[in-house]
């Protein structure tokens, strides 16, 4: 189960609702919305950090609200009606992912192999990402 934002009231709701439980909004028109698709990284490359480290992963916004919580290998998915900064954290593994993703569109994060202590992505837009 992923949540999403309620379009209407802003509300945290589940993507299996059929309709936000706070303000009645159907689930069908906020889905008409921009569902965004992260594709988060499993195997990834690190340091010593990432050893000791959880498997968490959240996207949050500028404001540090969590448009999507779950974890590594999964594909985020949230709705947006507009551009929005996003804050990509892979707990310990990696440095903080800083992007703009864009209503309706995909994403991966590719890593770049160089020698970090912590492993670092950058967001790149893509036309298909594993199915889920
Ligand atoms: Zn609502």
């Amino acid at each position: 189960m992923a949540l999403i934002k309620c379009k209407e009231c802003g509300k945290e709701i589940s993507d299996r609702a059929s309709a936000c439980p706070n303000c009645g909004c159907p689930l069908l028109e906020i889905s008409k919305e921009g569902e965004v698709r992260i594709k988060m990284p499993n195997n990834i490359v690190q340091g010593w950090v990432g050893l000791f480290s959880s498997r968490d992963a959240r996207v949050e916004d500028e404001e540090g609200n969590i448009l999507w919580k779950g974890q590594h290998g999964e594909n985020a998915k949230f709705i947006i009606n507009r551009p929005v900064k996003v804050t990509i954290y892979l707990g310990g593994w990696a440095n903080p992912i800083y992007g703009i993703v864009e209503p309706r569109k995909k994403y991966s994060l590719i890593q770049d192999l160089g020698v970090h202590m912590l492993a670092t992505f950058r967001l790149t837009e893509v036309d298909l990402i594993d199915a889920d």
